[in-house]
């Protein structure tokens, strides 16, 4: 995969399927961290930041199923209408409770499952980052 592609394989997926998040400007950064992503809530921008691993690793579908994991948690914050403050709290609450952690888990994967990528999600799951 080539690391310009990223935002335009989110901004398709997006249009595509979670279009409820086009007015949410989400952009997409490569760094390293510990997972494989992660969903960064700043005031001024909403983003999700790779794993610089991925890159190597990852097929285009099981991108796809990564970063539909990752906007279901953004769908979250959408449809509970939380800015900045509530999405700041919800995070500690998630850090702090392994149960309500779990819980938030299980919901994005429902969520990538009614949008159909479960198969990709899998490809996604089964890919170890070395
Ligand atoms: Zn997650």
């Amino acid at each position: 995969m080539i690391k310009q592609n990223y935002q335009k394989i989110l901004n398709k997926l997006i249009t595509n399927s979670f279009a409820e998040l086009e007015d949410y400007k989400i952009y997409i950064l490569e760094k390293r961290i510990k997972p494989k992503a992660m969903v960064k809530y700043y005031p001024w921008a909403r983003v999700i930041l790779v794993n610089s691993k991925v890159r190597k690793a990852y097929s285009i579908p099981a991108f796809k199923g990564l970063l539909a994991h990752e906007l279901g948690h953004f769908k979250i914050f959408k449809q509970n209408n939380w800015g900045w403050f509530n999405v700041s709290l919800d995070y500690i609450h998630y850090l702090l409770s392994p149960a309500y952690k779990r819980e938030v888990e299980n919901e994005v994967e429902k969520i990538v499952i009614k949008k159909g990528f479960k198969k990709q999600r899998d490809l996604s799951h089964n890919i170890k980052l070395k």
